[in-house]
C-alpha cells in the first residue's frame, strides 16, 4: 500500500522512533502546526518498557516531561510505570499520530522529499511520502555483544528485569557501569550469589553517587564479589569461563547478565549519506537545528550522542524537537 506518494511538498514529517525524544519532537511539531507521523518498531516508549521493573528514574518528573505537558507526581522520582503512563498521556494529549509495531525498513530520496518504507508487524511493506524525516531511533535495539561462544544461551541476557529470578542461584554480572552495579545490588538483595566482573581496573565513570557507597559496602562485606580486569571467554549452561589477571577461571553462573551497554545502529542515516564520525559515532549535524549533512534529515535524542550514551539522555534530548520544529518552520518549502 502507498500513502500520498504523489509529491512530498504537503506530506507529513516522518519521525522514526516513539521514545521520549521522538515523542517530544512529535509534540513540538504539533505545537508548531507541522503535520507529522511517528513510526515505532515496538510500542510507545518501548525502551522504558525494557527498564528493570522496579527502577526509579534518576531524573525528577519535571526534567523528563516534554512539550510543557506537566508530569504530576507525589514522589520525588518517577517509577517506570509512572513514566509509561506519562508518555501515553503525551500521545493522547497532543493527538500524536503513532504507528506502533511498524518498523521503518528504509528511507530513500524522492524529487521533493523522501519515501519511507515501513512494515507493520506481520504485514506487508508499505510506503509513505515525507517532507522531512527525524531519526530518533535511540540505541537500545543493539546491545554490545561480547562475541563469545554461549552468548545466545537462554540463561544469558542483556536485559535485567528483577533479581527474584536468581534467588539462591549463582549470577554473573558483566560490566562496570550503573546498570552492572544496580543489577548486582538487586540480585544480591533477592538472595542471589553475585559476582560482577569488568574488563577495566575499576568502575566506569559516572556511577550514580548515591548508589556507589551501597555497592562498595556490599563488596567490602563480601556480599558481592568483584573481579576487575577480567573478561568472559566462553559461556556454558551453569558456568562461565573467564580470563583474569591470575589466569583462566571457571565461575559457576546459572544466570549471566551482560550489562555491556549499547551502540546506536546508524543504518538509516548512512543510507541517506549522513556522515558518522568514526571515532565518536556522532552523526554529522548542526546542533542548532539538529539537521544532518543531508538536507531534510534530522536527528533527535540519544542517537545524537554517538557511542557515548551518557552525554544525551531524556533531560537534554527532549529539547531537540523544538530545534527541529523551528528549523522546519523557517525552511524552504522544498524541505
Ligand atoms: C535503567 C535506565 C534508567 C534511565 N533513567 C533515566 C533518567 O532518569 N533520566 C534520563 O534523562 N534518562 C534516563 N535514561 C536514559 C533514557 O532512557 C534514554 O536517554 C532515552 O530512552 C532516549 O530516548 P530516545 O527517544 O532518544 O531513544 P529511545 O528511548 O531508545 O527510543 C527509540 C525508539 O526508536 C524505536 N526504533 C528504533 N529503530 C526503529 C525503526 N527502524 N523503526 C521504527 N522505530 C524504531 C525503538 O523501538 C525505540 O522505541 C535511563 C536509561 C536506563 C536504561
Amino acid at each position: 500500500m502507498s500513502d500520498r506518494l504523489s509529491g512530498a511538498g504537503d506530506a507529513p514529517v516522518v519521525i522514526v522512533g516513539a521514545g521520549p525524544c521522538g515523542l517530544a519532537a512529535a509534540a513540538a511539531l504539533k505545537q508548531a502546526g507541522i503535520p507529522a507521523v511517528v513510526f515505532e518498531a515496538g510500542c510507545v516508549a518501548s525502551s522504558i518498557v525494557g527498564y528493570p521493573t522496579y527502577i526509579n528514574f534518576f531524573s525528577t518528573a519535571e526534567r523528563i516531561s516534554v512539550a510543557g505537558l506537566p508530569f504530576p507526581l507525589a514522589a520525588e522520582k518517577p517509577t517506570r510505570r509512572d513514566a509509561l503512563a506519562y508518555y501515553r498521556s503525551v500521545v493522547t494529549h497532543f493527538g500524536i499520530a503513532v504507528r506502533q509495531y511498524e518498523a521503518i525498513e528504509s528511507i530513500t530520496r524522492s524529487d521533493d522529499g523522501f519515501i519511507v518504507t515501513s512494515r507493520p508487524r506481520g504485514g506487508l511493506a508499505r510506503q509513505t511520502a515525507a517532507r522531512a524525516v527525524v531519526i530518533a531511533t535511540g540505541y537500545f535495539g543493539t546491545p554490545n555483544a561480547l562475541g563469545v561462544a554461549g552468548e545466545n544461551l537462554p540463561h544469558v541476557t542483556h536485559q535485567f528485569r528483577e533479581g527474584h529470578e536468581a534467588f539462591q542461584r549463582t549470577a554473573l554480572v558483566v560490566g562496570g557501569g550503573n546498570s552492572a552495579v544496580e543489577t548486582s545490588l538487586d540480585l544480591y538483595r533477592a538472595g542471589a550469589h553475585v559476582t560482577m566482573i569488568h574488563f577495566g581496573p575499576t568502575f566506569d565513570k559516572n556511577i550514580k553517587p548515591w548508589v556507589l557507597p551501597d555497592f562498595e559496602g556490599r563488596v567490602r562485606d563480601g556480599d558481592i564479589r568483584v573481579i576487575w580486569n577480567a573478561r568472559v571467554v566462553k559461556i556454558e549452561a551453569d558456568v562461565a569461563y573467564l580470563a583474569t589477571p591470575r589466569g583462566e577461571a571457571a565461575l559457576p553462573a546459572q544466570h549471566v547478565y551482560l550489562m555491556t551497554g549499547y551502540t546506536p545502529h546508524p543504518g538509516l542515516l548512512t543510507s541517506l549519506a549522513v556522515v558518522i564520525d568514526p571515532v565518536t559515532g556522532v552523526p554529522a549535524h548542526d546542533p542548532v537545528t539538529m539537521e544532518t549533512t543531508t538536507k531534510g534529515v534530522f536527528i533527535a535524542g540519544v542517537l545524537a550522542s554517538g557511542y557515548d550514551a551518557n552525554k544525551i539522555f531524556i533531560e537534554n534530548g527532549r529539547g531537540h524537537g523544538v530545534l527541529i520544529a523551528t528549523a522546519l518552520k523557517t525552511a524552504s518549502p522544498r524541505i
